[in-house]
């Protein structure tokens, strides 16, 4: 599951580290970011910068137990000047992120943003706002759920509104898991 060399794309050229998901690998909850930033990319961990830290304080917030969340992104490798990650970028580290599923075998995937959501849902057209603030399943997972990502909500209130409206709607589905 842990990728240590990686040449598949063009990625390779500027990373500093490839940035493997981590955390529990026996977790209840997988987040699923888009790509890593230039902290995630400068120490090889994710979600460690601003977005990551907001991100952290959140689950705490609607008590997620970061103990029993995995931590990872579509893409392993910083796309340069944090641009969108390609299609082409996308497929070549696809195999990574189902890895990560499989072995994970989280109950709850939460995706974050755009990326992680058309990647996860398998349509390239949809759209946060119409997913978010429901579940959906399929075979890997019992529950998978979309919200924006944590550096829009940093950026603009209004998102920052809803992404912690999902987080307590996930947070009592978690509860009902976790304690059942
Ligand atoms: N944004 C992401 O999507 N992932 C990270 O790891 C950091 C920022």
């Amino acid at each position: 599951m842990i990728v240590k060399h990686c040449a598949d794309c063009n990625l390779v050229l500027g990373r500093i580290h490839i940035v493997n998901g981590e955390g529990n690998t026996n977790a209840n909850i997988m987040l699923i970011g888009e790509s890593p930033g230039h902290s995630e990319d400068k120490y090889g961990t994710p979600f460690i910068g601003r977005a990551g830290k907001y991100l952290r304080s959140v689950l705490k917030e609607v008590n997620i137990d970061i103990n029993d969340c995995y931590l990872t992104n579509v893409i392993k490798c910083k796309p340069p000047r944090n641009r969108l990650p390609t299609n082409f970028e996308i497929g070549r580290c696809y195999n990574h992120l189902v890895k990560e599923i499989v072995t994970v075998k989280p109950t709850i995937i939460i995706t974050l943003g755009s990326t992680a959501t058309k990647v996860i849902f398998q349509n390239m057209n949809i759209r946060i706002g119409d997913v978010r603030g429901r579940r959906y399943n399929n075979t890997e997972c019992n529950y998978i759920f979309s919200t924006y990502h944590p550096s829009a909500a940093l950026k603009d209130k209004s998102y920052r509104k809803l992404f912690k409206e999902d987080m307590k709607e996930i947070s009592k589905v978690y509860k009902s898991i976790k304690y059942r």
